[in-house]
């Protein structure tokens, strides 16, 4: 494959335009097809549902399950380059896929991502040096692993090593005798068990890395989580102190070297009460917390996956106004004042709101169906408009 891929070239592998594709239909496929037309690249996405965010924006959809040869060997004859939106999607297919196409990120870097044993020994060789540690953990494989784990780590979380998000897989535990249950819970699944910290704030980094090594980043965003679910994130000048913020910078960027990464990459981080760092888990895709990318950089993080996927040139992101994201999850429809309307007219009356609705056809309690930036020229009027519009809607306070 000779890169940059250019938008509107036509590529000699299909015939037709420059095509990106995506494996996975969700909101973030949704986005990254968005970026991808705004420069002109056709787009394909691969997704079982007839009914996905990303299927119903882009050019060729293939229905079909995300291991199904006769569905990639269609998205492989369609595209020029392959992308993932989500973490679950099996490493082989994108192992399959790299066979005749470029494919980014790596099959390898993805499979270290969906495992939080691995993820945890990369986290650990390479964060070490920016002064970035790990909860204490212990993994638990088998009802003897149980029987060996140090007191220090109760109260702990025991997640499960593959397969969780958005706090799924994942229990609280005081005691042995409650992690032996939940273990149990679980299905005996390999897990990991880390102490539970006290958190005094959560923050992420997001960077995006060619094929050539060359990185750039994202200003580290401050998180809030409810029930295991990203609720806020906020995004301007001072959100986290600078020696915190270049700390997770550099432990972002040695972590995304560490795995000779392409594409966007982002590293969540927990902050603890004396200031130090933790790192938690890592997502190989653009992510939650950098949506606010779209209204408030110059360049978003869907823009940087299609120019790190094409072999573009990877513009330094610039943040041009102070954000506040809100997540709006399928409670915002369920409890509206007229059920299942909720009232976006006044949230747009507001200056600075811009609302993202991902195109999901049933609201359910916790299911992501968009979120809501606020930009403006001062943190605190963008902080006055947005808890304006968290009351407006029944979102909790932050
Ligand atoms: P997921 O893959 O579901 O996002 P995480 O490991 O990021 O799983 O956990 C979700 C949230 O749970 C975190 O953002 C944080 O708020 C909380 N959490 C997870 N691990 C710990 C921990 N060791 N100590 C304290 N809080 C934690
Ligand atoms: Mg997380």
């Amino acid at each position: 494959m000779n890169f940059p891929l250019l938008p509107g070239a036509i590529s000699r592998h299909t015939g037709a335009p420059m095509t990106l594709g995506v494996v996975g239909g969700g909101q973030l496929g949704r986005m990254f097809v968005h970026a991808a037309q705004r420069m002109g690249y056709r787009s394909a996405v691969l997704e079982p549902d007839a009914n996905s965010p990303a299927g119903l924006v882009s050019h060729v959809q293939i229905k079909a399950a995300y291991d199904d040869p006769k569905g990639l060997a269609e998205l492989a004859a369609c595209c020029d380059a392959v992308t993932t939106e989500f973490e679950n999607v099996p490493a082989q297919t994108l192992h399959t896929l790299a066979a005749t196409l470029a494919v980014a990120p790596s099959a390898q870097a993805v499979s270290i991502a969906q495992d939080r044993v691995r993820e945890k020994a990369h986290f650990v060789q390479f964060s070490a040096e920016s002064g970035v540690t790990v909860a204490p953990y212990a993994v638990i494989e088998s009802a003897a692993d149980l029987t060996a784990v140090p007191a220090k780590l109760f109260p702990g979380i025991l997640k499960t090593a593959c397969l969780g998000y958005d706090g799924k897989g994942q229990a609280t535990v005081n005691s042995l005798a409650d992690l032996a249950q939940a273990w149990v819970r679980l299905g005996q699944v390999r897990c990991v068990l880390e102490q539970k910290l006290t958190l005094a704030a959560e923050c992420s980094v997001i960077v995006a890395r060619g094929r050539d090594g060359q990185i750039v980043h994202f200003p580290p965003q401050l998180n809030l989580h409810r029930d295991g679910i990203l609720a806020v994130t906020q995004v301007f000048d001072g959100n986290i102190p600078s020696q915190q913020s270049e700390q997770a910078i550099e432990a972002t960027k040695s972590i995304a070297n560490g795995l000779n990464y392409v594409g966007v990459l982002c590293v969540e981080f927990f902050v603890l009460q004396d200031g130090s760092l933790v790192v938690n888990e890592m997502a190989p895709r653009p992510h939650n917390s950098g949506h606010y990318s779209v209204d408030a950089c110059d360049h978003s993080q869907f823009d940087l996956q299609v120019c790190a996927l094409a072999g573009l040139p990877l513009p330094q992101p610039r943040l041009h106004s102070p954000a506040i994201m809100l997540n709006l999850l399928g409670d915002v429809w369920l409890d509206a004042a007229v059920p299942s309307q909720p009232d976006w007219a006044t949230s747009l009356s507001l200056p600075g709101t811009h609302l993202h609705l991902y195109g999901k056809l049933e609201a359910k309690r916790a299911r992501k169906m968009g979120h809501l930036t606020v930009t403006g020229s001062h943190i605190e009027q963008v902080r006055q408009t947005a808890a304006r519009v968290a009351k407006q809607l029944g979102l909790g306070e932050f």
